[in-house]
C-alpha cells in the first residue's frame, strides 16, 4: 500500500486529495493534512465582503467529505519535512501540529511515499507597518472570516453616509510586491456598486490604490484586446475607462509604507509620497510560502534545498534568476516536481514562480514596485489534478520514475470575472480571460497572447458564469456525484 501525504485543503490540495483517491481506490491511502475545518472557495469572499453572500455560503466542513471519500484528515499544520525519513526510519515523513480544538498544539510524524504541499500562501500583512484587520488598521477579503468582518465595516460606511457624512474608501493592495490585483478590482467594482445600490454613490469619494505602474496590469505585464472592428484595445486602456466611467480616482504605481488610524501613506514609482485619508480602507497583503523548515536524515537543515527564498516549494522551474529580459515561457515549470525529491510536488500557490511577468521596479529609496505573477484558481485545480494523476500512475504501474503529466501556465489560460449585484437579470461583469497567462512569444510573436482567448467584456454573461461557477465549484469540492465532469 502506497501512502500519499497532500498538505492544504485549498484549492489545489482538495482537488489533488479528490482524484488522488478516486484513481487510486481503498489499496491506497490518502491523507489530508490542513489546519481549518472548512473548505472555503475563495473566489466568492468577495460577494462575502459586501454583504451580498453569507459566510456560511462560500464553506463547508472539510471531515465529514472526507470521511464519505475515504481520505484521512488531520486537522493540523504542517511544521517540517523530512525527505529522507530521520535516523530510526528512513521512510520520509512530515511533522504536523494539531489545531483541531481537541488536540490543539499535540504534534505527530506522518509517514509517505509521496507528498503533495499545496500550503497555498501565507498572507504577510506583517510586511507593512499597520497593515490588516488583526491588529492593524485596514480590511481584508482573503478569508471568509476577514471577509464578513469587512462587510460589516462597509455596512457601517454606508449607514454614515445615508446620515449625511461623506466617507472615503481605498480598496487595493497593501505593499508594492503584492499579487491578486483582480480580487482588488474585483472588490472595488463591487463596493462601488453597492453604494450606487444602496443610493449613497454621490456621499462616496472611492480610490484604487495599486502596486501596478498601469491598470489592467494584474502582475502578466497587461493585455492587448482584440476589438471586432479588428482594432486593439490594450487592458490599461480599457480598464481606465471602466473606472473613468465610475467615477473611481486611481493612485497607482505605489508601494504602501504604513497604514495608520484613518490613514494610509504610500511612496510612488517617481518617489513621490503621498497620503490618503480613509474612513474604509481594505489592503491585500504581500504573499510568501507557509513557514515551514526541510531537514535531512540527521537532522540538519535543508530548507533551502527545497524552498525558494520566498518561502514557496521550489519545482521544475528555471530559478537561475537570468535578467528580466531574457526570461522565456520555457522557464516555467510543467510537472511541480521537486528537483532534488522527485516523490515530493508542490502545487498551486505552494511552487515558487521562476521570475516576475511584469517588469519589476524600485521607487528611488528601494521599495518595490513590482506586481507578482497570479496565482488564480483555474491553475491551482489543474495542478492538483495533474500532479494527482502522476503520482496515480507511478504507484499504480509500480514505476516511480514514470514520466509526470504535464501543466504549464505557458500553455493555460485564466479569467478574472468581476461580477456585481446577486440577481440573475441586474447583475453585470467586467470579464477578461487570457491565454495563457505566462505569454509565450515563441508561439504567439506579437503579443505574447492568443487573440482569441485574450478578451475583455463587460455584461450580464460574465455575471451568469460567475454565479454558476459558484455553485459548480462548492458541488465539485464535496465530491457530490459526477463531480470529476466538472473541470477545474
Ligand atoms: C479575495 C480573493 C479573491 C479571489 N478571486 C479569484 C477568482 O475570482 N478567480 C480565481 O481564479 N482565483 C481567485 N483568487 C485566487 C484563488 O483563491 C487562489 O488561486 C486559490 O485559492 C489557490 O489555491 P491553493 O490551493 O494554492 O491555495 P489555498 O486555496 O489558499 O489553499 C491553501 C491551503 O493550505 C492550508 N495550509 C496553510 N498552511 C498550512 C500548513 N502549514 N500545513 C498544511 N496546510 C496548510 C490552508 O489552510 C488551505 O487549506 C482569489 C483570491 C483572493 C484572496
Amino acid at each position: 500500500m502506497a501512502r500519499v501525504l497532500i498538505l492544504g485543503a485549498g484549492v489545489a490540495g482538495h482537488t489533488a486529495a479528490q482524484y488522488s483517491k478516486k484513481l487510486l481506490g481503498k489499496g491506497h491511502s490518502v491523507t489530508v493534512v490542513s489546519p481549518n475545518s472548512q473548505w472555503n472557495w475563495i473566489p466568492s469572499n468577495i460577494w462575502v465582503g459586501v454583504g451580498k453572500m453569507g459566510k456560511k455560503q462560500v464553506i463547508f466542513p472539510l471531515a465529514p467529505v472526507y470521511r464519505r471519500i475515504g481520505v484521512d484528515f488531520h486537522q493540523a499544520k504542517a511544521v517540517a519535512i523530512r525527505p529522507e525519513g530521520d535516523e530510526a526510519d528512513s521512510t520520509p515523513a512530515v511533522d504536523i501540529e494539531y489545531t483541531d480544538p481537541g488536540r490543539a498544539g499535540q504534534t505527530e510524524r506522518l509517514r509517505y511515499d509521496f507528498l503533495i504541499n499545496a500550503t497555498g500562501p501565507q498572507l504577510k500583512f506583517d510586511m507593512t507597518e499597520g497593515l490588516g484587520p488583526d491588529g492593524g488598521n485596514s480590511l481584508s477579503v482573503c478569508t471568509y472570516q476577514h471577509a464578513h468582518d469587512t462587510s460589516e465595516k462597509l455596512k457601517d460606511c454606508i449607514q454614515k453616509m445615508r446620515e449625511g457624512t461623506r466617507q472615503t474608501l481605498v480598496i487595493g493592495t497593501g505593499h508594492g510586491a503584492c499579487t491578486c490585483e483582480g480580487a482588488a478590482f474585483e472588490y472595488v467594482f463591487n463596493v462601488e456598486h453597492e453604494l450606487r445600490d444602496a443610493g449613497v454613490r454621490e456621499m462616496a469619494d472611492v480610490y484604487y490604490l495599486t502596486n501596478e505602474t498601469e491598470l489592467g496590469d494584474f502582475g502578466v505585464g497587461g493585455m492587448n484586446f482584440a476589438q471586432k472592428d479588428g482594432s486593439t484595445v490594450t487592458s490599461a486602456q480599457w480598464m481606465g475607462q471602466m473606472f473613468a466611467d465610475r467615477g473611481i480616482k486611481v493612485i497607482d504605481s505605489a508601494h504602501v509604507l504604513r497604514v495608520d488610524p484613518g490613514v494610509v501613506h504610500f511612496e510612488q514609482l517617481d518617489g513621490s509620497v503621498g497620503s490618503q485619508a480613509f474612513d474604509f480602507a481594505m489592503l491585500l497583503p504581500p504573499f510568501r510560502g507557509v513557514d515551514m523548515k526541510a531537514y535531512d536524515r540527521s537532522g540538519a537543515d535543508i530548507s533551502d534545498v527545497l524552498f525558494a527564498p520566498s518561502g514557496f516549494m521550489k519545482v521544475d522551474a528555471d530559478y537561475s534568476q537570468k535578467p528580466f529580459e531574457e526570461w522565456t515561457a520555457e522557464d516555467w515549470p510543467k510537472t511541480y516536481e521537486s528537483p532534488a525529491y522527485p516523490n515530493v510536488f508542490a502545487a498551486g500557490i505552494a511552487f515558487a514562480p521562476p521570475h516576475a511577468i511584469s517588469r519589476p521596479q524600485q521607487t528611488p529609496t528601494g521599495n518595490p514596485i513590482a506586481p507578482a505573477p497570479p496565482r488564480t484558481g483555474m491553475p491551482a485545480g489543474v495542478q492538483g489534478r495533474t500532479v494527482a494523476e502522476t503520482i496515480a500512475e507511478r504507484i499504480k504501474s509500480g514505476d516511480w520514475s514514470h514520466k509526470a503529466k504535464e501543466a504549464s501556465m505557458a500553455d493555460m489560460g485564466a479569467a478574472c470575472i468581476a461580477s456585481v449585484g446577486a440577481g440573475m437579470l441586474s447583475g453585470s461583469a467586467a470579464t477578461i480571460t487570457m491565454g495563457p497567462i505566462v505569454p509565450n512569444y515563441a508561439q504567439y510573436p506579437e503579443t505574447g497572447r492568443d487573440q482569441e482567448l485574450t478578451q475583455g467584456e463587460l455584461g450580464l454573461a460574465g455575471h451568469w458564469i460567475k454565479r454558476l461557477l459558484h455553485t459548480m465549484f462548492i458541488y465539485k469540492a464535496k465530491g457530490l456525484p459526477g463531480w470529476s465532469l466538472i473541470p477545474e
